[in-house]
């Protein structure tokens, strides 16, 4: 064919319209004059984009072809969709299949199934096929659901040899559905009654099928250290990566501690130890009011006192949701003693009579900001959420811009390349997702194009659903779902199942 002929095959197919004919090649999207930033780490430069479908297909100075879309970004950041590698936005997709508090900070792909509770991961991706969402979904397999399928409410104890037995089949079933790996939360129940060795053979089946093992670890405060070589020592018996969730220093008495923890860190890398984590930017951490008590010896005033005078103070310990009092929520541990004239340690044994520990949420202080913004420098720490849709914690709706905006344009912690890497190619290294968290040809178009002069959060405490700002468009597999600030209700999002590793 002639060029000549070519040219005018191509215009062809291009028409106005937009009417894909039968047997030619989809339109291709050309996003020009973008400030390019591809997570990896490398300077921003610009540059154009071409998508053809899901995926990229060139990167450069490209002229566009007949017929083409043209996208204008003119002059705003282009990056790779930010993928979020500690979420509980899945609670959240069956009513907003669009996504919004994820897309409007540029997240592309969650990854769920945290601290122990990911299960049933063949329903989970049947469904996200039938019913698909506008972010990609990858899920870890959860220690917490398999144990209590085999010890029911027998859990209070070490599981049995024979029982142990019974659960790996069951982790191996979700690895086979597509599962990244395992996760556990071993301050919770059950997971916080299971022996290392326990966890230690489960992580063995994820790792020889080919996954990872990422940890809500068996302590954030007073036996952070312990918790940390336990984790460690997994990756370092079984040879597999571990990631930490939600790294913190998650008590008073370990505030000013960073560089000592990176220290740690740094050594079991050096050492061989596969060893990543995740971090939110935020000093509030969300749970319940059982896991302040690691003995969950509720009714132990000395142990009550301890926990107010080191782990989080009554002043700071918020209540997010309470069955039996609703009209605690919102309030601080301090202001509703101070409404009933007990003193707050009374208070707090008082309400744990009532609700059991688990039968109150609350959101509370346990982090120093000179912490967060010195660990979320760790080159191997990735940017997480940890959020939900709902509740009063603003991580949900704010994590990634709040990073991109007062973190690294105001603040300065990183550069702006650096902030993308740690929420592109590294996050997805961290968990295992492969062909995304870049721009480059073969990868698929999940994009964020945004500006970085105006991006920032605007969720807080008191308006934790505000959606951020500054994001303009993103692209989750080829589709444009959030356009100008609003979702465009395109459901382009897929199930991400780890590929068989042999
Ligand atoms: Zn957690």
């Amino acid at each position: 064919m002639t060029r000549h002929a070519f040219v005018a095959l191509v215009a062809l197919a291009g028409t106005a319209t937009g009417v894909r004919v039968e047997g030619q090649s989809p339109r291709t999207t050309l996003i020009r004059r973008a400030q390019m930033i591809d997570g990896t780490g490398a300077p921003s430069r610009r540059d154009d984009v071409r998508i053809a479908g899901d995926r990229i297909v060139a990167v450069g100075q490209l002229t566009p072809t007949e017929g083409e879309r043209v996208v204008d970004a003119n002059g705003l950041t282009l990056a790779p969709g930010f993928i979020d590698t500690h979420s509980h936005h899945d609670r959240g997709l069956d009513t907003g299949r669009d996504a919004l508090p994820m897309v409007s900070q540029g997240v592309t792909t969650i990854v769920v199934g945290q601290d122990g509770g990911g299960s049933n991961l063949a329903a989970l991706f049947a469904k996200l096929e039938s019913q698909p969402v506008s972010v990609n979904v990858a899920s870890y397999a959860g220690h917490g659901s398999i144990r209590g399928r085999v010890m029911g409410d027998d859990f209070k104890r070490h599981a049995t040899a024979d029982e142990i037995a019974r659960m790996k089949p069951l982790l191996q079933a979700e690895m086979d559905a597509g599962a990244l790996g395992l996760s556990t939360g071993l301050e919770y129940d059950p997971g916080i009654y299971s022996a290392p060795e326990e966890v230690l053979a489960l992580a063995k089946i994820a790792g020889d099928a080919g996954g990872r093992y990422i940890s809500h670890m068996r302590s954030e405060d007073r036996w952070f250290w312990e918790a940390l070589d336990e984790l460690i020592a997994i990756g370092r018996t079984n040879r597999m990566p571990v990631q930490v969730s939600h790294m913190k220093l998650g008590m008073h008495d370990l505030w000013g501690q960073a560089e000592k923890l990176m220290g740690v860190l740094d050594r079991a890398r050096a050492d061989g130890v596969q060893l990543t984590a995740d971090i939110y930017p935020y000093t509030y951490w969300q749970s319940n009011l059982g896991v302040l008590y690691p003995k969950r010896n509720f009714s132990d005033e000395k142990e009550t006192e301890f926990v107010l005078a080191h782990v989080s103070l009554a002043g700071d310990i918020i209540f997010n949701s309470f069955r039996a009092h609703p009209e605690y929520v919102g309030k601080t541990l301090a202001e509703v003693a101070k409404m009933n004239g007990t003193p707050p340690v009374k208070m707090l044994m008082a309400l744990l009579a009532e609700s059991g520990g688990s039968g109150a949420g609350i959101v509370a202080k346990g982090m120093a900001d000179a912490d967060v913004e010195r660990l979320l420098q760790w080159p191997f720490a990735n940017v997480c959420s940890d959020g939900t849709s709902t509740g009063l914690h603003p991580r949900g709706y704010g994590s990634f811009s709040k990073v991109l905006g007062p973190y690294v344009r105001d603040k300065k912690l990183f550069s702006l390349e650096e902030a993308v890497r740690k929420m592109s190619s590294l996050a997805a290294a961290n968990v295992g997702i492969a062909n995304r968290g870049r721009i480059a040809p073969g990868y698929f178009a999940d994009l964020v194009l945004f500006d970085p002069a105006v991006v920032a959060d605007r969720a807080d405490f008191g308006k934790a659903q505000a959606l951020a700002v500054g994001v303009k468009t993103v692209w989750v597999n080829g589709q444009m779902v959030f356009q100008d600030g609003k979702p465009t209700a395109v459901y382009s999002g897929r199930p991400l199942r780890r590929p068989p590793s042999r």
